[in-house]
Parts: C-alpha cells; structure tokens; sequence
C-alpha cells in the first residue's frame, strides 16, 4: 500500500518505522527542515512508564487554581476566552473523577508498558541508532508529607502493572544518587523506579529516520499538509504548500501524526478531536565536571520538573500553561528552571550555556491517545500523545501499523480510539 504519514515528530518517525517493517511503500512529510524539530525537539526526555497518568485527577483543578495563584507557579492559564480551550477544559474537568482517573490511568499504563518493549525491539534491530539512550532508573523526589502519601498509593498501581519500585529516605537516595549531595533543596524522600529509562527523542528521530529511509521510505521536510481530501467516504490524498506551490498529493492510506496540529488538518473533513496544547519549557545545560552530574532521571515532584542526563547535557523541563499555541520562549520560565536545577544540583553544570526552549504537550482530556482508524476509509490517526509521548511512541506507531496492516494489536484498545469521543471508524 501507499501509506503517507504526516509528520515527523516521535509518533510520525515510530509509525512510519512500523509500516515499513510491513512492506508498505511509506512517504512522510513534514513542515520544518527535519525530523523531530516540533514537540519531540527538547522534551525532558522521561521514558517512564510508571509515571504515565491522566493529568485529570481527583484534586486536580483546585491544585492546579492553588499552583496558578503562586509566585513563581509552575502553571498558568491564559483567562482570554476561546471556545477550543473552553471546550477541552469542560472535557477535562468531567474526566477528574476518582472513576475516570482509575480507567484513564490503567489505559495509559497498557500503552506506555507495552511501548517500552516495543522501544527495547526497535533498538535490537536498527544497528547504531544512537540517541543518548541511559536505562539507569528514575528518583522520585518528594518534599511534602502530602506527596509521600500520594507515592505510596502510586505504588499501588505500580504493583498491579508489576513495576518494581523503592521507597526510600533522603540519605538512601543521596547514596544510590551522589550527585544529589551537593543542593540544599529540601526533599525528604524518594520513589525510586529502576526500570525507567531517558534519551534524546530528537535526535531518535533523526537517527530512525535516516535509518528507514537508507532503506526507501521518502522523506519531505518543508511540507505542510494543508486540507485532507475525500471522495465517497475514503480518502483519496492530501493537499500540501510545498516551495510555495499548491500540489495534491494521492494515498491509498494517511496517518495524521501532527502533535497539535491534528485537530486542525481534520477540521478539513469535518472530523473534531479535542488534543489541545499544553506549553512546557526545557533548558539544555552543557556538564562540565561529569562526575557531579546525575547518573540516573531525577522527578522533583514538589516543581513538577523533570531532570535527565543526555550524554554530556542536562535536559530539564516542567511547567504547564493553558495558553493556545503560543510558543513565546518566556525568559522568567527559563530562569525558573535555571534557579531549581541549581538548588538540586549546583556542581557540574555550564548554566551560562544552557539553551532554552519551548514545546506544546499534544494533551486529550482524559490523557491516553488516540490511535488508528477514523470513519473515513483509509484515514489513521496517531495523535494526543500529550506529556507522554517519547514514552508512548515505539508502541502507538507499531498499534496504528497494526490497524492499517489488519494485524491484530497485541493489546487491548479499548479506550485508545477516537470512539471514546463518538467518533466511529469505518465499518
Ligand atoms: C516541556 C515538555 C516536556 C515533556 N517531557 C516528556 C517526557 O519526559 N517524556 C515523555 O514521554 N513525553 C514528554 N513530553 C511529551 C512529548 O514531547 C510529546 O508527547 C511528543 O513529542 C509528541 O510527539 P508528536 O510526534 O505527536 O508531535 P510533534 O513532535 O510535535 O510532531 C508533529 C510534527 O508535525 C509537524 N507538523 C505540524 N503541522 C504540520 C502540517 N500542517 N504539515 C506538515 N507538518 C506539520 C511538526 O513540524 C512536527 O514535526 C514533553 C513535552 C513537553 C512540551
């Protein structure tokens, strides 16, 4: 078959990997210069699977008002009305309940386990593929007897997935992590998940895309898809801007893989999907003693920030903001970043060279994405991979390959469709 996939980012890359492994005659597309330049360029780089979660929970909207309300809150939300925003967070807040929360939270927990060992496959088979790839766990930081609690309950859910886990004490963290000796933060303890790895999902891209297409998928950067075209109930190709022209390009089948720009390519045949952004910032911090800086991915739970080490860098990000898709690299963010990272880890790090970015979180109300079939024949969705999408990617490329395959998914998929929003595929 035809197969075109638009996009480029984790989810684009990973599917397309999986198609090809079909035999498929695979083109990806994108609007920038290369791959993984959109969200999957400087995410904190978390593959951790433990941690996969609805960010609706019980709680959640007070926490998140209280956050908002702080000086230096770790979340924001723009109040100018937008019926998209207003929308998604009516769909959100509905998807707080405890009930909703246990089934979202099992749902994203089937995909990210089973995406891990997709991930492990996928790098048994493509010689070299070098992406600052480290599986020495992740520490959970914790600061609050609040968020003590809430680690021990979490371990509940961990067991029931048969992810191994430590509860442990400042010093006994410190020991398994020395790098953390050094910073007066004051966390009292940690969760400790070794089996959690971290990499570079920019440069994975890279790598796996230049990996397929040595062996004949065709890539096109600079290409924006614009409008989906249908005739009948299937679709029959896409329109693109390429150099400034209008061109038509023809598929026997498509795979939106857009981040956040899914919604509105399927806005053109008159499908909705509610994935909203969510804008996080990261910084990049060159290390320059590797000695002080961590061996393993460290999640400060009290700023909600994530810390990994990719090779010789630190990569930190965290921070929420309801503000459409605006991608204004705000300096006051950055430097929040800059000010928690020293206070964790105040050796070992070129702060004056670090490189600030900002990305949007693809986010669906309830939290897992939403993959395959569409009711128009021929069109694939891979799409709202929200703040999990490294983690998630290698198994949702290989559950939409499946579909457009006609291979039985390896999981259940009850709960990561477009059906969970009324939308049915075709018959
Ligand atoms: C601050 C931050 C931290 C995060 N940390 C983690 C983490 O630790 N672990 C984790 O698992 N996830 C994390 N995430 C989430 C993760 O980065 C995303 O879920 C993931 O990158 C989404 O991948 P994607 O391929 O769907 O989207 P993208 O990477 O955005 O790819 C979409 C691609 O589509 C292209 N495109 C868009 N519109 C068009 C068009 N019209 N025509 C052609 N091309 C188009 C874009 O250029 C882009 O390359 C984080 C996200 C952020 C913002």
């Amino acid at each position: 078959m035809r197969v075109l996939v638009l996009g480029a980012g984790v989810a684009g890359v990973s599917v397309a990997y999986h198609l090809w492994r079909d035999g498929h005659e695979v083109t990806v597309l994108d609007r920038e210069a290369g791959p993984g330049q959109g969200s999957s360029f400087g995410n904190a780089g978390g593959l951790c699977p433990g941690f996969a979660g609805p960010w609706a929970a019980p709680g959640m909207p007070g926490k998140v008002l209280r956050m908002a309300l702080q000086r230096h809150a770790p979340v924001r939300f723009s109040v100018r009305p937008d019926v998209e925003r207003l929308l998604w967070v009516a769909k959100w807040l509905d998807q707080c309940k405890a009930a909703r929360f246990r089934i979202n939270k099992a749902r994203m927990q089937r995909v990210a386990h089973y995406s891990m060992r997709c991930m492990q496959e996928l790098i048994d088979h493509v010689p070299g593929l070098s992406f600052d790839y480290h599986s020495s766990g992740t520490l959970q930081l914790l600061e609050t007897d609040q968020e003590l609690e809430l680690a021990h309950l979490a371990s509940r859910t961990l067991d029931s997935f048969q992810v191994p886990w430590r509860m442990m004490g400042r010093d006994e963290a410190v020991a398994l992590e020395p790098s953390l000796q050094a910073g007066d933060s004051t966390w009292k303890g940690a969760l400790y998940l070794p089996g959690d790895a971290s990499g570079d999902s920019s440069r994975f891209c890279t790598g796996l895309a230049d990996y397929i297409a040595s062996h004949g998928v065709s890539f096109h950067y600079g290409v924006s898809a614009t409008r989906l075209v249908q005739a009948g109930g299937r679709l029959t190709g896409i329109e693109v801007t390429n150099a400034g022209q209008r061109e038509r390009w023809e598929a026997d089948a498509c795979i939106v893989a857009l981040g956040c720009q899914a919604s509105a390519l399927l806005s053109t045949v008159g499908l909705r999907i509610p994935v909203y952004p969510l804008k996080g910032y990261s910084i990049t911090i060159p290390i320059t003693d590797a000695e002080a800086a961590p061996r393993m991915a460290i999640m400060d739970e009290h700023n909600k920030i994530m810390l990994t080490r990719l090779g010789d860098r630190l990569r930190v990000a965290g921070m929420a903001e309801l503000v459409g898709y605006d991608l204004t690299l705000h300096p006051d963010r950055t430097a929040l970043l800059s000010k928690l990272t020293r206070r964790l880890l105040p050796r070992g790090l070129d702060f004056s060279a670090a490189s600030p970015w900002a990305g949007l979180r693809p986010m669906t109300p309830d939290g897992p994405p939403i993959l395959g079939a569409t009711p128009l024949k021929g069109l694939y969705l891979n799409a709202g991979h929200g703040s999990n999408g490294w983690t998630q990617a290698c198994g949702t490329g290989r559950l939409v390959a499946d579909a457009v395959s006609g291979r039985p998914p390896a999981i259940d998929m009850d709960g990561l469709t477009a059906e969970r929003f009324g939308m049915k595929a075709w018959a």
